[in-house]
């Protein structure tokens, strides 16, 4: 069981773990190995000290430097639960289970509305994780509405154990080979979404066209916190902290955009710095 256990790579994450790791806990980070998040995404930077004019390349090459020198690596999964077990934490990522006495919660925010069936239909033929539930839809026919191209691994695996994948890219590069190139896989162009269904969910309506599926699996970077960790108190969309990063979770603190505006690297930085002092 490590101490603190940090679920993203973005500023809020990176400065959490830069943090812990100078006072001397043990880590776990969790999130992708482009490490940076967002920060990856701008175009120019103006009001993040030290990175200012930086290129892309330069930002990622700087911030992996500082993680390396400080002995910092990333595990790279995604958490899709965080169970409070009395006095620790488990952290679910597909068949994987972490343990940590204290978690910081830098996941980020993501941007839109939940799709129309969405919540209803949660763990009832709608899944944010086709790691943790594709086995349940072996052999039949799936959807995957997919919001980043990251996402392609998980659905070449349902491709692996599904009848059939209709998979909707709903970015802007070119759905890679992994995917492209199989049989069972249908790429189909996708904008307005309702899932609909009895008890369980098993239609999928993309642009007025109806099709019959056994589960669709939502593949976001970001998981609502709602349903990553039950019971813990929002504010809107984001998390309600105090001025410590605290959550309504004992033990459970939040940083970053997760926790309200203004969306900036210096407050996500800032917000990640605190949370670690007060998880330590
Ligand atoms: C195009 C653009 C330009 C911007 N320009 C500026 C600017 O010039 N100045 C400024 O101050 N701010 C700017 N911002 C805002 C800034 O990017 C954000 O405020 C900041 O990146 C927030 O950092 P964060 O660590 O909270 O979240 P993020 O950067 O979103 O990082 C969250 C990380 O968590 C990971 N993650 C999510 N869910 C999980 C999970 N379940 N398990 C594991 N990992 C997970 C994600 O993959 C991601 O790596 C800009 C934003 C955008 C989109």
């Amino acid at each position: 069981m490590v101490d603190i256990a940090i679920i993203g790579t973005g500023v809020a994450g990176l400065s959490a773990a830069a943090t812990a790791v100078a006072r001397n806990k043990s880590i776990l980070l969790f999130g992708d190995e482009q490490i940076g998040g967002k920060l990856n995404s701008a175009h120019e930077i103006k009001n993040f000290l030290g990175f200012f004019g930086k290129s892309e390349e330069e930002i990622h090459n700087e911030l992996k430097n500082h993680m390396d020198s400080l002995g910092i690596s990333v595990t790279p999964k995604k958490i899709t639960n965080i169970y409070k077990m009395g006095d620790h934490f488990s952290l679910i990522s597909g068949r994987d289970i972490f343990e940590a006495k204290k978690v910081i919660l830098a996941s980020g925010i993501s941007f839109g509305k939940p799709l129309a069936g969405e919540i209803e239909f949660l763990g009832r033929g709608v899944s944010y994780c086709a790691t943790c539930d594709g086995m349940l839809y072996k052999g039949k026919t799936v959807a995957v509405i997919s919001y980043s191209q990251h996402e392609e691994k998980e659905a070449e695996f349902l491709s692996e154990i599904c009848e059939k994948v209709l998979y909707f890219p709903m970015y802007k590069e070119a759905v890679g080979e992994v995917l492209s190139g199989k049989a069972n896989v249908e790429v189909l162009k996708g904008k307005d979404f309702v899932i609909s269904g009895g008890m369980k969910a098993d239609k999928l309506v993309y642009d007025g066209e109806e099709v019959g599926v056994a589960c669709t699996f939502i593949l976001r970077e970001n998981i609502p916190p709602a349903q990553l960790i039950s019971g813990i108190e929002m504010d809107g969309n984001h998390i309600k902290t105090d001025r410590q990063m605290k959550t309504s979770v004992e033990g459970l603190f939040a940083a970053g955009d997760i926790t309200g505006t203004p969306y900036q690297y210096a407050k996500a930085a800032g917000e990640g710095n605190v949370a670690a002092l007060s998880a330590c």
